[in-house]
């Protein structure tokens, strides 16, 4: 089955970082991270688990006039002193990004937002300003609406390469065990620790694993193959990831549901799940590198 909305895109497994609000302040970028399975997240954000190339971009002191005048009408419905950068962007995956500083809002939109109009202007102002849920909602719409617009690039089939032994901790192993064990040895996919992390820690968050929805392969990041993880909570992240697999995307009306009831239940029928959550309280601030 093929989901039509978002090609390539899965769901992930997204271990994150309090954000701490202290007194009044606005969001820190923190906001900026949606968690790719969140209904809101899953269409603003649209996260590939695949790995694009960086594109180069050409500073440029010309900016295209959609792209001031967009800024121009936003600005207006800003709360007095605060700024706005405005970029607009041809962007496949990421359709809304916002990052929420002290001073300023630094705003990416996909280009398809130039066109927008005066109500959902508003609509950006209240989701860049306030994270307004219902405004999120008709910008999703928006973004439904107008996926024509984002201009695919055509695929080219991708040889992957997969990596089951880490230093400590063998996928391959693990994989087998749990399909035997929970999915009567029918569960199909593939599995893989992930690519090096690019980022330095500490880190906001971290995507402990991950499931690609077209070619069914399961990503673990390699954080987790490390003599101070238990077998058990890779097992426990596999596990999750597996799930997705037997589960699919359940759709609600506009919105794709990655962990649904049953989903839910499920989860809890492993063998160390509540060892496996304990262990994740306790580690998260090491897992994120604090
Ligand atoms: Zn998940």
């Amino acid at each position: 089955m093929r989901f039509q909305d978002i090609s390539h895109e899965g769901p992930a497994r997204v271990l994150k970082r309090p954000i701490s609000m202290g007194g009044r302040k606005p969001l820190a970028s923190g906001a900026l991270v949606l968690p790719s399975e969140a209904p809101l997240g899953s269409r603003l954000r649209r996260k590939s688990t695949r790995t694009t190339a960086p594109r180069l971009t050409l500073a440029s002191t010309e900016r295209p006039p959609e792209e001031t005048a967009l800024e121009r009408s936003l600005v207006d419905q800003l709360p007095a002193g605060r700024g706005i950068h405005l970029r607009l962007t041809d962007n496949r995956y990421t359709m809304v990004m916002v990052r929420r500083g002290v001073k300023e809002y630094r705003v990416r939109l996909h280009r398809m937002f130039a066109a927008a109009e005066p109500r959902l202007i508003r609509s950006l102002a209240r989701y860049i300003v306030h994270n307004d849920q219902r405004a999120s909602a008709v910008i999703g719409a928006f973004i439904d609406r107008n996926q024509h617009t984002i201009r695919q690039q055509p695929q080219r089939p991708r040889k992957v390469v997969l990596r089951t032994a880490g230093l400590v901790h063998d996928l391959k192993k693990v994989f087998d065990r749990l399909n035997q064990e929970y999915f009567e040895g029918s569960l199909e996919a593939r599995i893989t620790w992930g690519p090096a992390p690019r980022r330095t820690r500490p880190r906001r968050s971290i995507k402990m694993g991950s499931f690609a929805v077209e070619d069914r392969i399961i990503r673990i990041h390699p954080l987790l193959d490390d003599t101070k993880v238990p077998e058990y909570f890779v097992a426990w992240v596999c596990f999750h990831e597996m799930l997705h697999g037997k589960h699919g995307v359940e759709k609600r009306g506009n919105r794709r549901c990655f962990h649904s009831k049953a989903f839910i239940e499920e989860e809890k029928t492993f063998r160390d799940y509540h060892r496996a959550c304990a262990w994740e309280q306790e580690n998260r601030n090491r897992l994120l590198g604090g």
